[in-house]
């Protein structure tokens, strides 16, 4: 069985100080931990979280890496920057960085082969926003990010890749998709996965994102294809994040 991942995406938030008391309480209370859990920080503070979180067993990540090797790229962080820190995970094309920096599907497909040339993680970002699923165009909108991922990387690397489905009106909002809502999608996401390798497809962690907290998470995780979760405002409090990597048990 796929075993579940629970990740938390601190986004812009964090200091050093306060980042040395969450991860600190955290690696705390992972012990006896069923599933694997990993933090994504932002950029500045990955020599605090390799310094801090080496030989624990909570990973750490990025929030995003570019598509180049290096060069001319004012701004941009490379996959290799990433591994001198010790990356194990990489969030790609999440929904504010396509909604606020505009990052297209073939952005997101890029950064994906890059990190997957790099042997680090993608946690690749897909969902669609209120007025698609209004629209009845889910399936279809979800489709189409995938699609675009798949399509740039070659049938053994689907193995490497984790999802994450994030419904964009779950994102901060308190709404979170119903369990049968997440597994509807997550099941399209997976038959898509099985097209390109099947056997690879059922080892593919799909995580949910949107407003995951302690009191959804355990339903959220029972479903057949939910693999873990993706958290972003629970993630900021110890307590919050251990009960949902507890709940994932
Ligand atoms: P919230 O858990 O704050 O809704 O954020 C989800 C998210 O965007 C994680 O990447």
């Amino acid at each position: 069985m796929r075993r579940k991942l629970v990740v938390g995406n601190w986004k812009m938030n964090g200091s050093r100080t306060s980042n040395a008391v969450l991860l600190s309480e955290i690696v705390a209370g992972l012990a006896a931990s069923g599933a694997a859990s990993a933090v994504c920080v932002p950029a500045p503070y990955l020599a605090q979280c390799q310094a801090q979180l080496a030989g624990t067993a909570l990973g750490w990540g990025a929030q995003d890496v570019s598509a180049h090797a290096s060069g001319a790229y004012t701004g941009e962080i490379s996959t290799a920057m990433l591994q001198d820190f010790g990356c194990g995970y990489v969030v790609i094309g999440h929904s504010e960085r396509r909604a606020y920096h505009g990052e297209s599907d073939a952005q997101v497909a890029a950064k994906t082969v890059a990190a997957l040339a790099a042997g680090i993680t993608p946690i690749v970002c897909i969902g669609e926003t209120l007025a698609q699923r209004e629209a009845g165009q889910t399936n279809a909108v979800v489709a189409q990010q995938l699609g675009a991922v798949l399509a740039a990387i070659s049938a053994d690397d689907v193995a490497k890749l984790v999802l994450a489905y994030e419904p964009v009106w779950a994102i901060g909002t308190g709404k979170t998709a119903t369990p049968q809502m997440a597994q509807d999608v997550h099941q399209v996401l997976r038959a898509q996965l099985v097209a390109k390798n099947a056997v690879a497809a059922t080892g593919v962690q799909i995580l949910y994102g949107g407003s995951m907290k302690p009191e959804n998470a355990k339903e959220l995780m029972a479903m057949p294809d939910i693999d873990g979760g993706l958290i972003g405002g629970a993630a900021l409090k110890a307590a919050d994040f251990l009960a949902i990597i507890h709940a994932a048990d």
